[in-house]
């Protein structure tokens, strides 16, 4: 690796000659101690022969900053940075609460994109600054609100963070803007909000608060690969470390924010993993995966980063069963159409895969169980949490097997077999409030109106789209099955 000289006093100062010296000896002490760490950085030693020069960073800051005044999407959570000359006068003169107002709708609008394309997260940004326009707002809100707000956004271990965040930042504060209220500034604070990881304190840090720091996310890990055509594994911690200093060494100083996203919107809509643009990228010019792939017909753009092969996500069967209660006093149907109806819900463990979401009543079970062994599971749980005895106590007026539905979580697969269980009960749903005494279960009734409203997991509303779509597919009630009585 060549050291370039010092750059300007504009240079960001995440990338010291220094630090280009300390890794450059770490990679070598590498080398001794581990050789199949050794390996990967011989790998990517050859791949980053240098870091950019001065005049690719030059070029690459000034191309890539020019596209994004032009071609940046139209997003709610943007606000486009003032111009570098300004920008130091108007942060000061920035009053502190604006500053870190800004910070909230940088910060929510980041969680919100992990993982989450931006159309998707759109409506959903939207609708959280409509209910929480600021921290201080969120700080007071409860679980079971941001629940809801959430519900079909996925990976809710999120938004749990945003409000434990919001509640430790605010502390006991109230919402007067005139609050003493402190929002970190700088990525090692920010670090420490729960949910804030390295990128997203780069982010909030970069945007919010104009400091030169990076980001690295899979769009900039893509760009980066590409422009310096890096063939190491870009999973591998070293590699990691070295797109942080690369993205150090390119982070615009006097623009750190739109620099950033910029790089970002690149990888996002030009620079994309299977069909880059290449022919419209303002920075095609410094791109050693573009020149490769123009001079060696054996080499594509698309052969960086190169591909990992993804971890298996486990296979996972499960036996839902849609409990819906029929009122005791009003006319009866078989599949339950009538509004005062119920469906019982139960609310997830605090911890682990969707923690404190509702849910229909369900059963992990071993492999591919057939229909009579997941009910077996299922009536033994209803029977233990419920006192729900599906064959003796209790009048039940339909039991159907609605169908199955494969749920996609990043590392689990998970199979759902779904039935629908219509149960006529003594006293209707105030049978369930006498008889459950079980202190940690967690359960509600719900009826029809209210479940199309309530926040739920895509999941559930999955489940709950196929009971709708199977009770049109039935005929209605026979005269024989009136006959039967409540227990
Ligand atoms: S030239 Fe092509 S591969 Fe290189 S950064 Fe631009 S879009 Fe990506």
């Amino acid at each position: 690796m060549i050291l370039r000289p010092r750059l300007s006093n504009s240079t960001p100062k995440v990338m010291e000659e220094k630090e280009v010296r300390k890794s450059k000896t770490k990679m070598k002490r590498v080398k001794k101690r581990e050789p199949a760490a050794a390996k990967n950085t011989n790998k990517l030693e050859e791949d980053m022969e240098d870091f950019f020069s001065n005049e690719e960073i030059c070029n690459i800051r000034a191309s890539l900053l020019c596209w994004y005044q032009k071609n940046q999407r139209v997003v709610p959570w943007r606000i486009t940075s003032p111009n570098t000359s300004q920008v130091k006068e108007e942060m000061e003169e920035k009053d502190q609460y604006q500053l870190a107002q800004r910070a909230y709708e940088v910060w929510v609008s980041e969680i919100m994109l992990q993982q989450t394309r931006v159309a998707t997260v759109i409506e959903y940004y939207k609708r959280w600054m409509e209910k929480w326009p600021t921290i201080h707002h969120l700080a007071a809100a409860s679980q079971e609100e941001v629940n809801h707000i959430w519900a079909g956004l996925g990976y809710y271990r999120r938004a749990r963070f945003l409000l434990e965040g919001a509640k430790m930042l605010v502390g006991g504060q109230s919402e007067s803007q005139d609050a003493q209220f402190f929002f970190p500034t700088t990525v090692s604070a920010l670090c420490k909000v729960p949910g804030v990881g390295q990128y997203t304190a780069g982010a909030i840090a970069s945007i919010a608060f104009n400091q030169a720091v990076p980001v690295v996310d899979g769009n900039v890990v893509r760009v980066l690969a590409r422009l310096k055509a890096i063939s190491a594994n870009p999973k591998d911690a070293t590699t990691i470390k070295s797109f942080w200093k690369l993205a150090g060494q390119l982070v615009d100083p006097c623009c750190p924010g739109d620099f950033n996203q910029a790089l970002m919107e690149l990888g996002a809509t030009i620079c994309t993993p299977s069909t880059p643009s290449c022919s419209v990228c303002p920075i095609s010019g410094q791109c050693q995966a573009f020149s490769l792939s123009r001079t060696n017909t054996s080499v594509v753009v698309t052969d960086y980063p190169t591909k990992v092969p993804k971890t298996k996500q486990r296979l996972d069967f499960c036996a839902v069963c849609v409990v819906e209660i029929l009122d005791n006093q009003g006319p009866e149907t078989q599949q339950g159409t009538q509004t005062d109806n119920v469906f019982l819900l139960v609310k997830r463990p605090e911890e682990g895969l969707l923690a404190g979401l509702w849910e229909f009543p369900s059963v992990l079970i071993d492999g591919e169980a057939d229909l009579s062994m997941r009910r077996e599971a299922m009536d033994c749980y209803l029977k233990k949490s419920f006192k729900l005895d599906t064959k003796k106590k209790h009048c039940v007026l339909s039991r159907n097997y609605v169908g199955e539905y494969l749920h996609i979580f990043s590392h689990i697969r998970l199979r759902m077999y779904v039935e629908l269980l219509v149960l006529r009960l003594k006293g209707g749903k105030s049978f369930l409030y006498d008889k459950v005494e079980n202190e940690s279960l967690q359960w509600k009734c719900v009826d029809n109106n209210s479940i199309q409203s309530i926040g739920l997991t895509s999941g559930v509303r999955k489940v709950y789209n196929m009971i709708e779509d199977f009770k049109q597919t039935q005929l209605p009630l026979d005269s024989s099955s009136r006959k039967r009585k409540p227990i």
